[in-house]
């Protein structure tokens, strides 16, 4: 059983956290996100070390993660402050509110795709928050994990309000049965079973954002070479190990065949690398290429089409660009999260078939869809089944910190970022206190006749309960 001391330690820093109050926590949190800042060149090397990504994907995750824990430090006071609310007829004699108060200590479980840009969504809200954090990295991230504990640990050094654990997944699964008061957890639906199994051994609370399978939704009336260079973003940005890239496009049929001309065009331009400046590096882990390697081969063997590479472009550890079209729905190319540079493009007679199958798995992390027609657009990602829809751009929302992000079905429940994750880290308590004696008091054990006659007149003629006599007249 991996050693969770952290969480023991954790205690005491999330009560002096806590006591910090809104302010303290504001100044400790801009400082922590300054040194994260001023030292972002080392930061996005070890993550390219660790990940094998390029230095502008780096950077840019870094960039977007400080970003969001900016936004999170300047805005709990604001939304998280105590809010009075209207009391209602039965208690008008009392004043009453809601308040947000910590859990104590939040564990994070992180995965290793974007090692700070996605655990951050749960640190730095749960931090700002007023919980104190133990966070456990992916094994293939630890160098990352400790780098960002290390920061904190300069700044606070005997404040250990951010702690970091690292090992396999036993110590993932230690966490989640560790005491803490919520874990936070993102990576595949596979494994956010097992840590829900584990937290409900002791009731802990878990928010989960997991995998993806999102698609693009292409209308005839779109700008083609726009749709065309944001899928290619989106779907072989960071290798294709995006839990909300782009892997699925629908396309009206209209105009599938020039949009695939666009899109194979321009796909055939991009190499995969191991330079600093490549458009994106190898896959991450040893057991990708081999997953990307099935759902190809299982799509040509169901009539697929290659239009840009085939099975042959998996030559680990890298994948070469693969477009595919005209593939079978049940295939695992089209239901399952390849995670690789892989775009199943398939043509759809219409908007309503497009949104119907992009509907139809079980994921539902986020889409996009790219029309010219703004109230179109907006109808469309109105109906996707996702979190978050990105009208003519994808990922429009990453870089938007006042925005909720999270997952329905298989991607998860629960939101990190924005207000929407300040509260997923927070429990809402309600408070009253008594202004004056009730006229009418009815929580007494012996309430008068005449308290009860005159609330049970004021609950008739409150909620349209029929009288009897009017009741006999209906059903004469
Ligand atoms: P995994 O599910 O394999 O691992 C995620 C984390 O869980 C790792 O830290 C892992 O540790 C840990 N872990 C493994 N087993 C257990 C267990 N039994 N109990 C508790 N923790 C455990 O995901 P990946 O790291 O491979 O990340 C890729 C996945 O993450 C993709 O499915 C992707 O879509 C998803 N993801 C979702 C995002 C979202 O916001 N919705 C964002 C980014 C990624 P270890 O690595 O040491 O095994």
């Amino acid at each position: 059983m991996p050693d969770l001391k952290a969480v023991e330690v954790a205690r005491a820093a999330a009560e002096w956290w806590a006591g910090q109050g809104a302010g303290g926590r504001r100044r400790h949190l801009l400082a922590y996100k300054s040194s994260i800042a001023g030292r972002i060149d080392e930061l996005a090397a070890l993550i390219r070390a660790e990940t094998g990504k390029p230095t502008a994907g780096a950077l840019l995750e870094v960039m977007l993660a400080v970003e969001h824990l900016d936004w999170a430090a300047r805005n709990a006071r604001r939304v998280l402050r105590r809010r009075s609310v209207s009391p209602g007829l039965l208690a008008l004699n009392q004043a009453a509110a809601v308040e947000y108060v910590p859990y104590g200590v939040v564990g994070v479980i992180g995965p290793w795709n974007y090692p700070v840009y996605t655990p951050m969504g749960s640190i730095a809200h749960a931090l700002a928050a007023g919980n104190a954090v133990v966070f456990k990295p992916s094994e293939v991230t630890p160098g990352v994990g400790e780098w960002l504990a290390d920061r904190w640990a300069e700044l606070l050094p005997d404040r250990p309000v951010l702690q970091v654990v690292t090992g396999d997944g036993e110590t993932g699964a230690a966490l989640c049965r560790s005491g803490v008061d919520k874990i936070a957890f993102t990576g595949s639906t596979a494994t956010a079973r097992a840590v829900m199994a584990a937290c409900a051994e002791r009731l802990t609370p878990v928010v989960i954002e997991a995998g993806g399978k999102d698609a693009l939704i292409v209308t005839a009336d779109a700008d083609l070479d726009a749709a065309a260079r944001a899928a290619v973003f989106g779907g072989l940005g960071n290798a294709g190990q995006t839990c909300a890239g782009v892997e699925r496009v629908y396309v009206e049929q209209a105009v599938h065949e020039p949009f695939v001309a666009a899109l194979a065009a321009l796909m055939r331009e991009v190499t995969p690398g191991a330079g600093p400046d490549a458009p994106y590096g190898p896959m991450t882990t040893p057991a990708q290429p081999g997953i990307i390697r099935a759902h190809i081969t299982g799509a040509l063997a169901r009539g697929a089409r290659a239009v840009v590479g085939d099975a042959g472009s998996v030559r680990p550890p890298f994948v070469d660009p693969v477009l595919l079209t005209g593939v079978p729905e049940g295939c695992a190319a089209v239901t399952e999260e390849t995670f690789g540079p892989v775009l199943v493009v398939n043509p759809v007679a219409g908007a309503e078939e497009a949104v119907r199958r992009a509907n139809a798995g079980g994921y539902g992390l986020a889409g996009s869809v790219f029309t010219r027609h703004r109230r179109r657009g907006l109808a469309l990602a109105g109906r996707m089944r996702v979190g978050a829809v990105s009208v003519n751009s994808v990922l429009g929302f990453a870089g938007v910190p006042s925005l909720p992000f999270g997952g329905v079905g298989d991607s998860g429940f629960g939101r990190v970022h924005g207000a929407d994750g300040l509260r997923e880290f927070s429990r809402a308590r309600s408070v009253t206190w008594q202004r004056f004696r009730p006229p009418i008091d009815l929580m007494t054990l012996r309430p008068s006749a005449s308290a009860l006659r005159v609330s049970l007149a004021m609950f008739h003629r409150r909620h349209g309960a029929l009288s009897s006599r009017s009741r006999d007249r209906r059903d004469a």
